[in-house]
């Protein structure tokens, strides 16, 4: 609550889908490709062309209707919405307007520890637009992306704070991913957020005038975005002024937001269906196939790590945030049979070179069949904890199973009563003065320094219980 007034917010999100050619022409959608070498006549819209739609962007979009949990529309239809702007060379977009894909949905998600439901009112089909870059006095039109498949994603205005929205985004991110039907790259553009803003006397059913905020580029930036438009507008409100229905810009070195241009309203757009389009038929078949390639989504998923591997909230939390990183965990944990050890090996060693190499988990040199068998070979006794690591070090290195590591390296632990015992008994002769101390109670905690002495006289190599269970003996018994 801010002031006595409450924020209401809606978000629209286009999600880029990576598709390999574009919504309606063969052209590529590769990201780096050099400007305008991704076009043809279709894509920048020449006289007499005729879109074709691309099937697997209607699969791509009822694949992520179904996760969101919406109606399918049986039968969709595309429609112009005409507006001027030289990155839209045909002077309509093509997109869809009554009659949209995909509709009622909902989506759950965590904010702070509460849960929160939001509304998807609807998810659509377009096409992107092309590119300007202003330079001087000129501007420079790259049509790489126009035409390339997005599906905007719109929620209800359900949402009443900025952690709020940038959850949401989060999660839509999340969930895109694990479909497999976009990057997630915020950066390059693949998502892109535009939050819709108003505020209203806290109990006032109506809701207030809204502003737009345009193309902001991490959830960072949403909240803070959203932070400062509640503010400007309770500002206005409180000062008698009106809020204007404008799309604004997100400034993130100044922290403010700032005018971009007057919104249109929907009659601005005339749209009407395309008539070079046929409607988009969504088959029963088509809808049964889709959902049953449905991943397990994220949330499932973490209540299932938690439910039937018995991990904790933040651990499950941690290895579901990625589909791939959740598969990597559950193969490694197949393999050793021990989940939650699998678990601190992955949340700590693991993740921890993959952050400082900057790799994905796909691209881990040691596989988790790999990191499977090391965990056994701990859990057998075979080598210790401390030693599992340096084997950890040189399979990371080179890739190698853990099995050869230790024979390689002659890592395996010491389990010999015998041989421990020799070690005990040259670390206590070697270190008189401290067993003295020790029997005679004149220094606590002594024997901690005898075991870190017998672990180091075997090279790390000796195993831990029993070098305890022998010092025990000899010092206490
Ligand atoms: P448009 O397509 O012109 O942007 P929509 O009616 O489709 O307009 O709404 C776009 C988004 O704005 C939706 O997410 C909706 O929930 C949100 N929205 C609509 N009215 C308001 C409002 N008064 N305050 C906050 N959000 C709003
Ligand atoms: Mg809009």
């Amino acid at each position: 609550m801010y002031r006595g007034y409450e924020a209401v917010i809606g978000i629209e999100i286009h999600v880029q889908l990576n598709t390999n050619s574009k919504i309606f022409c063969a052209d590529s959608t590769q990201f780096n490709a050099a400007d305008n070498e991704n076009t043809s006549p279709v894509s920048v819209g020449m006289p007499g062309t005729l879109p074709v739609i691309n099937k697997r962007a209607v699969e791509f979009a009822v694949k992520t209707g179904l996760a969101l949990g919406c109606n399918i529309r049986r039968k969709s239809v595309f429609a112009r919405k005409n507006y001027f702007y030289p990155d839209l060379p045909k002077g309509y977009q093509i997109s869809q307007y009554d009659q949209p894909i995909c509709e009622n949905g909902t989506i759950t998600f965590k904010v702070g520890e509460n849960s929160k439901t939001v509304s998807i009112t609807r998810a659509h089909l377009e096409e992107d637009a092309g590119k300007s870059t202003h330079q001087g006095d000129f501007t420079m039109i790259n049509y790489n992306r126009s035409g390339i498949p997005l599906l905007e994603v719109v929620t209800g205005p359900d949402m009443s704070t900025p952690q709020e929205a940038a959850e949401y985004g989060r999660t839509i991110r999340q969930i895109v991913r694990y479909l497999g039907v976009c990057d997630g790259n915020l950066e390059e553009g693949s998502m892109r957020c535009d939050c819709n803003v108003s505020v209203r006397k806290v109990g006032d059913p109506k809701l207030g005038t809204r502003t737009e905020l345009k193309n902001i580029n991490s959830f960072r930036f949403v909240e803070k975005a959203i932070e400062y438009e509640i503010e400007r507008q309770i500002d206005l409100v409180e000062r008698g002024e009106k809020v204007i229905q404008e799309t604004r810009l997100w400034d993130p070195d100044k922290n403010k937001t700032f005018t971009m241009r007057s919104k249109e309203d929907a009659q601005d757009y005339r749209y009407f269906p395309d008539p070079d389009l046929l409607p988009v038929v969504v088959s029963e078949d088509l809808i049964s196939k889709l959902k049953s390639e449905l991943p397990e989504l994220p949330l499932a998923r973490k209540a299932r790590f938690v439910s039937a591997h018995g991990l904790p909230e933040y651990d499950a939390e941690v290895l579901t945030n990625e589909i791939d990183l959740a598969n990597y965990y559950e193969e490694t944990a197949k393999v050793c049979g021990n989940y939650k050890g699998a678990s601190n090996w992955i949340m700590t060693e693991l993740l921890r070179e993959l952050n400082d190499n900057r790799l994905e988990i796909t691209a881990s040199p040691i596989k988790p069949a790999q990191l499977g068998q090391l965990i056994a070979l701990i859990d057998k006794g075979t080598i210790s904890g401390k030693i599992a690591k340096t084997v950890f070090s040189e399979m990371w290195k080179t890739g190698k199973d853990p099995e050869a590591v230790v024979k390689e390296k002659g890592l395996v632990q010491v389990s010999d009563p015998a041989a421990i015992e020799k070690l005990v008994d040259e670390v206590l002769a070697a270190n008189a003065q401290q067993v003295e101390d020790h029997k005679s109670g004149k220094k606590k905690n002594l024997f901690g320094f005898f075991v870190g002495a017998v672990m180091k006289a075997s090279k790390g190599q000796a195993n831990p219980d029993l070098v305890n269970q022998i010092l025990q003996k000899k010092l206490n018994g």
